[in-house]
């Protein structure tokens, strides 16, 4: 696998003022080499960062449209994310499935058309909380990897995000073990569904209620390549302590 991996996803939260405060507070943090780290604006908010970060992270979208520019009110193509600086974009959110109603046909097309404009692409899966207590979690992670799977060229532009829904803004992080499990079984669905080599470089992050306090035991786990952080990314300091959990 690549470089350990953090990604700040602030959603829909920030104003000018407190985002200057978050990227004042991320240029002057110390931050690992061995870390690729992103984060991911509103999108208003997105030009503001990319004119005043001087950090090394990069900037991800949390969302993208389809295919190509036009007439879709409210929507942004991934042209115009790639015109605005970002390299990476945040799709299959479980806030878009669950709460936005996107399915997975929808998220693969998605995905399929960032990698076809040169964005790399977070691809987030996750089972719910029933589906859990139902045992279905890995039936549920393998449909959502299988939407992506058929509908793109290529995983080499792709990092895996596994969010247990009930873990998301809950406080009630995955332990380690319980995440571990998970992220290798996605490991092998790949290899089974995509190629063993694939399997391997293929970066795995969790995402759900991860901390300062709890990243460093995660990222002992095999499996765990990084984290995507939602909460905690949006103070600096924090961000910066699970940036560098990497092991
Ligand atoms: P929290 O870290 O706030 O639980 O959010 C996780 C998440 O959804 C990141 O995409």
């Amino acid at each position: 696998t690549g470089k350990f991996f953090v990604g700040g996803n602030w959603k829909c939260n920030g104003t000018k003022d407190s985002i200057a405060k978050l990227v004042g507070d991320l240029n002057g943090a110390k931050l690992e080499d061995d870390v690729e780290i992103i984060v991911a604006p509103p999108f208003v908010y997105i030009s503001q960062v990319k004119d005043t970060l001087t950090a090394p992270i990069q900037i991800s979208a949390q969302n993208s449209w389809s295919g190509k520019g036009g007439a879709f009110t409210g929507e942004i193509s991934a042209e115009q994310l790639k015109d605005t600086g970002c390299e990476w974009v945040i799709l299959g959110h479980s806030e878009r499935r669950h709460v936005i109603g996107e399915t997975n046909e929808f998220i693969g097309k998605k995905a399929a058309y960032a990698l076809s404009q040169n964005l790399k692409v977070i691809a987030c899966v996750g089972e719910k909380l029933e589906e859990r207590e139902a045992g279905k979690t890995f039936n549920v992670c393998f449909e959502q990897l299988k939407a992506f799977a058929d509908a793109v060229p290529s995983w080499d532009n792709i990092v895996i995000a596994y969010e247990p829904v009930w873990a998301i803004g809950t406080g009630k992080v995955a332990t380690p073990l319980q995440a571990q499990e998970v992220h290798a079984v996605i490991r092998g669905w790949m290899g089974k569904n995509v190629s063993s080599e694939a399997a391997k470089a293929v970066r795995i992050i969790y995402g759900g209620s991860v901390n300062g306090a709890n990243c460093e035991e995660l990222a002992k786990k095999e499996d765990i390549d990084g984290f995507l952080v939602g909460g905690a990314s949006l103070k600096g300091p924090e961000f910066a302590t699970i940036c560098n959990s990497v092991t």
